[in-house]
């Protein structure tokens, strides 16, 4: 049997593979504009950062990582996020003692153990925006309308925005007892039973129909606010308004993460079914001091790139028209044309343009189907008879008209009809 790919991967190949590549540089051309900086952290990383920074109790952490020992004898786990490696690269480098805040944009692979499905893989694709070291609602406001501007630069217009805070360290532990409390009543299983003990806040996202008629009367985060949370809030709330990016306030929104605090947004596509979050985020203020840095109030997002393109797909925004082909198609016919032509298409790339000739080998017939296959607007014929004559046909492949051009002037004749 021939080899496939793993469960839950797939291929991107020609011409999806490069709509991919040009959807992740629509969403981080709004961060790039906005003055933040590249970062690219190795695929893996020591567990222990993971562990650390996601969360023990976690889904992420408890069943989903790609964790293994390596010939040195180290846990190493393939990144199933961003943010806590870029957290730590900051850290490493010192560059949290510049100015603040530090502004970093990634784009990478992300590995996730997960149960695979339309929209769901284990290895996926994200685009990340994070901003470290500064508490201020109009920084939350701002990445939150960057990842709206990176989106609406795919021309997709039905992307909501679900917004709630998370409250702080102050009012948070309030609520989780107030929470606890409530949940403790409710007829659940064991294992959930166990999740309200750890992290009462995931048993509110329980998708499960049996779960969520329970928890109609379950305490909500926003009546438990401390007052610098409910004025924070507010303000990130009123210059979105102001921005005029549309928002709904979900105050049963929390994240599969554990850093995450006051803020938290996600970005959701209904053309998708289940898995419908295309990206998502946060502030996260205490994530550096559990990696043992210094206190760096901070907040980020990650756009899942894969989905985006479903929604696009689900929008009728990638029709089948966008080919990958090359503008000028060679046919040498002939071993000599064959030479002279390799060095007219090195010459026509050189000269800017796109282009691509026959290989292996074919005859007249079989080169010219792969002429008209490769989209191209113009075939370069070049024969025994032209040679001698120095010219080459330069053939219209839409309109069919075919005009012998002295091989000197190929290139300018070529780029003067595809510039036109
Ligand atoms: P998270 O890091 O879990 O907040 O995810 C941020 C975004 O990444 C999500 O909103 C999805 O768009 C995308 N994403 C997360 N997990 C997966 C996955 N297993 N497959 C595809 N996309 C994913």
């Amino acid at each position: 049997m021939n080899l496939q790919a793993p469960k839950g991967t797939f291929d991107w190949l020609p011409p999806r593979s490069e709509r991919a590549l040009a959807v992740r540089e629509t969403l981080t051309a709004p961060v790039r504009r906005a003055g933040y900086g590249y970062i690219e952290t190795p695929v893996f990383e020591d567990t222990t950062l993971f562990v650390r920074g996601v969360g023990e109790s976690t889904d992420i952490v408890s069943k989903e990582m790609y964790t293994f020992e390596d010939k040195g004898g180290r846990s190493i786990t393939l990144r199933p996020e961003g943010t806590a490696p870029v957290v730590r690269a900051v850290l490493q480098h010192s560059l949290h003692t510049g100015r603040l805040p530090v502004k970093l944009w990634y784009s990478g692979s992300q590995f996730r153990y997960e149960r695979a499905q339309k929209g769901r893989y284990r290895h996926f694709w994200q685009v990340g925006a994070e901003a470290l070291g500064a508490e201020d609602p109009a920084l939350d406001a701002e990445l939150i309308l960057l990842a709206v501007d990176g989106y609406t630069g795919l021309g997709l217009t039905g992307v909501r925005l679900l917004l709630n805070t998370l409250g702080d360290r102050e009012c948070r532990p309030v609520y989780r007892s107030a929470l606890q409390e409530f949940l403790r009543g409710l007829d659940l299983d064991e294992p959930t039973r166990q999740r309200i003990e750890i992290n009462p806040l995931r048993v509110l996202d329980d998708k499960r129909p049996e779960v969520r008629a329970q928890l109609t009367g379950a305490p909500l985060i926003v009546d438990h606010l401390c007052e610098a949370c409910k004025a924070y809030h507010e303000e990130v709330r009123s210059l979105l308004t102001a921005s005029g990016v549309a928002f709904v306030d979900d105050p049963r929104l929390v994240r599969g993460l554990d850093y995450y605090t006051r803020t938290t947004f996600e970005f959701v596509h209904d053309g998708l079914g289940s898995q419908s979050a295309v990206g998502g985020g946060g502030r996260y203020d205490g994530l550096s001091e559990m990696l043992g840095g210094p206190a760096l109030p901070s907040v980020g997002w990650a756009l899942g790139v894969d989905r985006m393109i479903l929604a696009m797909e689900s929008e009728g925004l990638l029709g089948d028209d966008v080919g990958t082909g090359v503008q000028v198609y060679g046919v040498p016919l002939g071993e000599e044309a064959r030479r002279r032509m390799f060095l007219l298409v090195t010459e026509l790339r050189r000269a800017g343009l796109t282009a691509d000739m026959s290989f292996g080998g074919k005859g007249v017939k079989g080169a010219m189907k792969s002429a008209d296959r490769s989209g191209a607007g113009y075939a370069v014929i070049l024969g025994d008879r032209d040679l001698a004559a120095g010219t080459a046909q330069v053939k219209d492949l839409a309109g069919g008209d075919q005009t012998a051009v002295p091989l000197a002037e190929i290139v300018m004749t070529l780029k003067e009809r595809l510039d036109k």
